[in-house]
């Protein structure tokens, strides 16, 4: 990337909104490329969906959720709250819109279009991450591999088929599935009833708060001010329509551009701009335990849609996609499905919902920030010559993180669009 300032306006810091993994990663790379940044965050850096996820970094899962036939195993959760996929029907025509934009989505065109548009701002995530740790910065990332279990080996075959199909040879598949007793030493950690598996070789994995923290730290070095508990309330533009600043709880400040990385915030802040993104959280849940023997894998529970990581010397457990609205909400009963889930993978590790209360460890919900049709918006924002927005990541954006920051410096820096970020614009909304 080459450091000139066709994207910027006048001599003031660019200013980042949102010190989630996606704004962090982009002020990492605009100030590696020599321009001055700033970064607001309304709490703490990383405290946002980047804290308690499953900290995969991985080629493998990163399909757009508008899936063929998912819209329809949705509408069978109605009312099933302990369902993977849970639709809480909301009278709201914004939520009514939205479905019906996923929907059009789900298509199979529609479906392999995104995934290819995802692996290709994917490629080269893994050199991104090891060019981040060369540099000094705490990734925290391993690659142990995922190992996909199943309960079914039809199940599993499936998925492994439909998994190469979209792979089309980017990172590379076992052969077939392990089946029988076999299945389960493909990781200790796996009950019995896991009656078939297979192994991503190479697949990834951080400690999300770590990799924030370490990510915080590197910009402190870089000289990057950080202004923690500020919340960015509006904009000042000129008559162009640039950006010349911006107003928040901590009084105003000046800039040269703006990138607003707010994640499932974005949308108010960017409606000032003119240009509302239609956002729903995608709710998650996660908590930690201590399991004996411990996954030493990242693990995808097949049927259920649950996951286990290792993740700091423990095991998080993770799952679920509640559309229930924008809030942050722990319900309990989530909590409970996810373990429940992870129960027919892992064993029994908890014989009564009641014993989680001693058992397990910061029980938390995120939003992913979500689309309609699953993919980012990484892109100018229209009618401003200096406003851009790094938002909609969903399931992906501690993989897509460092993609992301990556190719939206250069966009600032240079003014060209990069063609890994075609795909990702404003114009499909
Ligand atoms: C259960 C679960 C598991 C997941 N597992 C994975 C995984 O394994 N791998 C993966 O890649 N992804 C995973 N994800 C998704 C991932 O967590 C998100 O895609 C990612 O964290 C989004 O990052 P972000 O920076 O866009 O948003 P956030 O992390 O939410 O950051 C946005 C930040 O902006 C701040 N902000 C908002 N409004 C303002 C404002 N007005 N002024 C200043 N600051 C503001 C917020 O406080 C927040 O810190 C998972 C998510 C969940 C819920």
């Amino acid at each position: 990337m080459t450091a000139g300032r066709a994207g910027l306006v006048g001599d003031a810091p660019v200013v980042v909104v949102g010190g989630g993994v996606v704004g962090l990663c982009t002020a990492y790379y605009l100030a590696r490329a020599g321009v001055q940044v700033e970064v607001v965050e309304r709490r703490a850096l990383g405290s946002g969906a980047s804290r308690g996820n499953a900290g995969w970094v991985c080629l493998s899962h990163s399909t757009p959720v508008p899936a063929p036939g998912v819209l329809r195993y949705a509408l069978r959760s109605l009312g099933r709250p302990d369902s993977p996929l849970y639709l809480r029907p909301l009278p709201d025509p914004a939520f009514v819109r939205w479905l019906w934009r996923f929907w059009r989505s789900s298509t199979p065109a529609a479906f392999r279009r995104g995934y290819t548009a995802i692996a290709e701002l994917n490629r080269d995530t893994f050199d991104l991450f090891d060019a981040l740790r060369e540099a000094g910065v705490t990734t925290t990332l391993t690659r142990p591999g995922m190992v996909h279990a199943f309960l079914s080996p039809a199940e599993a075959r499936h998925h492994l088929a439909v998994q190469r199909e979209m792979a089309d040879g980017r990172y590379p598949l076992p052969d077939d599935v392990t089946t029988g007793d076999a299945a389960r030493l493909l990781d200790d950690a796996l009950s019995p009833a896991v009656r078939a598996a297979y192994l991503v070789e190479g697949e990834g994995v951080v400690d999300p708060e770590a990799f924030s923290r370490g990510l915080g730290e590197a910009l402190a070095a870089a000289g990057v001010k950080v202004h923690e508990n500020a919340e960015v309330i509006g904009f000042r533009r000129s008559a162009g329509g640039s950006v010349t600043g911006l107003r928040t709880t901590q009084g105003e400040m000046r800039c040269a551009a703006v990138v607003v990385a707010a994640g499932m915030r974005s949308s108010r802040l960017l409606g000032e701009l003119g240009h509302p993104l239609p956002l729903q959280a995608g709710k998650g849940y996660s908590f930690s335990v201590d399991l004996d023997p411990a996954p030493r894998h990242t693990l995808y529970f097949g049927e259920r849609r649950a996951v286990a990581s290792p993740i700091g010397g423990t095991t998080r457990i993770g799952g679920t996609m509640e559309l229930s609205g924008n809030n942050n909400r722990l319900d309990w009963r989530r909590i409970v499905a996810v373990a429940l889930a992870s129960r027919h993978y892992l064993g029994p590790w908890f014989d009564d919902p009641d014993d989680l209360f001693g058992l397990i460890r910061d029980p938390w919900v995120g939003g992913r920030p979500f689309l309609p049709d699953g993919l980012p918006v990484i892109d100018r924002v229209p009618g401003h010559d200096n406003a851009y927005a790094a938002t909609g990541h969903g399931m992906l954006g501690v993989t897509l993180g460092p993609a992301t920051g990556h190719h939206l410096a250069e966009y600032l820096v240079t003014g060209r669009r990069p063609d890994a970020l075609a795909p990702f614009g404003f114009d499909r909304h």
